[in-house]
C-alpha cells in the first residue's frame, strides 16, 4: 500500500450516554487535532484538566475493558472509539469526557462511526507514521493465540469457539482498504447473565443492560431483536481487535490472526511486536515527543476548526 495521509475530523462532535460501570450519563466530545498528535483523552471533570495519551504503555488495566491510566488518572471502556478511530482512519483528535469511563453506547462501535460520519474527515498534509511488521511474531496463553505475519496492509482474522447454542464456531475477516469498517461497527459486545448479575453485586456494570450488549443465558440469547449477524461475536472480537491495536499510536502494516483473543492478548501482542526493533520498521516517523506531549502544548495544536 503507498503511503497515506493523517487524517482529523471536520469539526467538534459530541455524545452523551450511559457509563457501563458507573451507569452514569458521560459526556463525551471529540475535537479535531493537529497532525502528529495523536489520540489524547481529557478528564474535563478532575482538576487540572489531566490528559492520557491512547497508547499501549497507558493500558493499566484489560479486564472487561480497556482502561488507560497515568497516576490516579483512570479512563476505562476506551475500546470501541479508538477501533471507530481505527477503521475510519483517524489518527488526531483530543476527546473530552466528563467521567472516568467513555459511555457504552449500545455496545458497538456505530454510534461513534454514526457522530464522525455526521461531520466528516479531514486529510491533512502530513504522511501517517505505519509500523510495518517485517517478521513473525506469535503468542499462546492456553486456549488464545495470536499470529501476527508481515503484510502491505493491516489485516485481522479473528476466530472463535464456545460450546454454546448462540455461537459455536464463528470467524470474520477485515483487510484494510476492502472491508468497510461498517461492516463491523454494529457489531455488540456479548456477556452471560450471571456473569452482569455477579457484577452488579460488586458494583460493576450498573449501566448494564439488553440495550449495550448481547446477554446470554445458558440456552440462548436474551435480546428480543437476537443477533445482529449470525457472526456478530467473531465481529465484534476482531472490532475489539482494531482498537486495542489503535494504542500502538501508529499505523499498522501486519496480518493478525487470533483465536479466542481478548483485550489482554491484543495488549500482549501490540507489547510482543515493539519489544524487539528486529519485529518491525517505521516508516514515515514521527518524534516520540510529540505524541507524549503535555496537554499545555496539545491544546495549541487543537484545531479548532478546518474546513
Ligand atoms: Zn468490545
Amino acid at each position: 500500500m503507498t503511503m497515506q495521509h493523517q487524517q482529523t475530523l471536520k469539526s467538534s462532535v459530541s455524545l452523551k450516554g450511559i457509563g457501563l460501570h458507573t451507569g452514569k450519563i458521560v459526556n463525551l466530545v471529540i475535537h479535531p487535532a493537529r497532525p502528529n498528535v495523536g489520540i489524547h483523552f481529557v478528564r474535563t471533570d478532575l482538576p487540572g484538566r489531566p490528559e492520557i495519551a491512547a497508547l499501549y504503555r497507558n493500558v493499566v488495566c484489560t479486564r472487561l475493558a480497556t482502561t488507560l491510566g497515568r497516576g490516579d488518572v483512570k479512563i476505562s471502556t476506551v475500546e470501541h472509539l479508538l477501533a471507530a478511530f481505527q477503521g475510519l482512519g483517524i489518527d488526531n483528535a483530543i476527546v473530552e469526557v466528563d467521567g472516568p469511563e467513555l459511555p457504552i453506547l449500545d455496545g458497538s462501535s456505530a454510534p461513534f462511526v454514526e457522530a464522525i460520519d455526521s461531520i466528516g474527515v479531514f486529510g491533512q498534509a502530513v504522511v501517517r507514521p505505519v509500523l510495518a511488521l517485517r517478521r513473525k511474531v506469535e503468542l499462546k496463553v492456553g486456549e488464545k493465540w495470536a499470529v501476527a505475519e508481515p503484510s502491505s496492509r493491516l489485516e485481522v482474522h479473528g476466530s472463535f469457539e464456545w460450546d454454546h447454542p448462540a455461537i459455536g464456531y464463528q470467524e470474520f475477516y477485515f483487510r484494510e482498504g476492502q472491508t468497510d469498517f461498517r461492516e463491523i461497527a454494529a457489531a455488540r459486545t456479548f456477556c452471560m447473565l450471571r456473569d452482569v448479575e455477579n457484577m452488579k453485586k460488586v458494583g460493576l456494570a450498573l449501566g448494564g443492560s439488553l440495550d449495550n450488549a448481547v446477554v446470554m443465558d445458558e440456552s440462548g440469547v436474551l435480546n428480543p431483536g437476537g443477533l445482529r449477524y449470525p457472526n456478530e461475536l467473531a465481529r465484534h472480537k476482531v472490532l475489539d481487535a482494531l482498537g486495542d491495536f489503535k494504542l500502538a499510536g501508529i499505523g499498522m502494516r501486519a496480518f493478525i490472526r487470533m483465536h479466542r483473543s481478548g483485550h489482554e492478548l491484543h495488549g500482549q501482542l501490540v507489547e510482543a511486536i515493539f519489544k524487539d526493533p528486529n519485529n518491525y520498521e517505521i516508516i514515515g516517523g514521527v518524534r516520540e515527543e510529540v505524541r507524549t506531549a503535555p496537554i499545555a502544548a496539545l491544546a495549541q495544536r487543537l484545531v479548532a476548526s478546518v474546513s
